[in-house]
């Protein structure tokens, strides 16, 4: 069984002492491709390096809501300066955030805004943070186009209607351990979602599924979301597998697997792209 994770923050400090083991239990765990992904200028050329060094990982590139308060626009020049580089295969996380209110609405809104405008431009999909925004997130995309979008809401955490309006748009939903919580709403969510508009991701170190919660989360794990998502549609963790994975390889056009090795790292790490 192949699993893709597309969603984690492998540069945190969480994982200093034992990225190879975790990456080696990714690969056991059939977990053999795995993008990690910005939320600032320095993250994403942490990202970048990351994907450099290893050819499982691919890198997003972008600045998160929470991260934007200290942008300054010379930021935003040098995510679109990655966005060329042969291992970034989307730009994120980039949205809005009216849960933790860091930056002020209006300047998340307005970094939000360039940022889709980018990914129009360059034909690149998008990895979305939504908390708490879910209708000014959709506002903001219809301005720019009302549909044909390329992306994905990550972490999904916003209701039926919101998520149909957003595969209306279309984009694919995905979930974490979110969805093996107890009694979670999200759960009954993403039993409306078609399976071929899911995506699996862990979202690690955040997010960790039962029945490893209270830990620190990792790739390997995404398979108990994968679990929950067979679960609740009845059908085998297999067909979930295959299908998540397919979308995942379509949206952000990821290599065949079995070119991996050949495709992976082509830029030395220490050229321009990193720090
Ligand atoms: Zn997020
Ligand atoms: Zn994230």
């Amino acid at each position: 069984m192949v699993l893709i994770d597309t969603h984690s923050h492998l540069y945190y400090s969480d994982y200093r002492d034992d990225l190879d083991q975790v990456l080696a239990r990714a690969e056991a765990a059939g977990v053999h491709r795995i993008l990690t992904i910005g939320v600032d200028l320095q993250s994403s050329h942490e990202c970048v390096r990351l994907a450099e060094t290893f050819p499982a990982i691919y890198a997003a590139v972008g600045i998160h809501p929470n991260d934007a308060v200290d942008m300054q626009s010379r930021d935003v020049q040098e995510i679109d300066d990655l966005l060329d580089h042969p291992r970034v295969v989307a730009i994120g996380e980039i949205g809005l955030d009216f849960h933790h209110k860091q930056t002020p609405p209006e300047k998340q809104m307005h970094l939000f805004r360039r940022f889709l405008e980018r990914s129009q431009e360059r034909d690149m999909p998008v990895i979305l943070h939504t908390r708490e925004a879910e209708q000014s997130t959709i506002a903001c995309l219809h301005e720019i186009s009302p549909g044909g979008w390329s992306g994905v809401f990550h972490c999904f955490g916003g209701d039926e209607e919101t998520a149909a309006q957003a595969i209306e748009m279309g984009f694919c939903i995905s979930f974490t351990g979110n969805i093996t919580y107890k009694n979670s709403r999200t759960y009954q969510v993403m039993q409306s979602i078609p399976i071929d508009r899911l995506l699996l991701e862990t979202d690690s170190p955040l997010m960790t599924p039962v029945p490893f919660r209270g830990r620190r989360n990792e790739p390997a794990f995404v398979r108990y979301v994968a679990e929950k998502i067979a679960e609740a549609k009845n059908i085998p963790i297999e067909t979930v597998a295959d299908q998540t994975t397919k979308n995942a390889v379509g949206l952000f056009k990821l290599a065949d697997e079995n070119d991996r090795a050949q495709s992976a790292p082509q830029t030395e790490p220490g050229t321009k792209f990193s720090r």
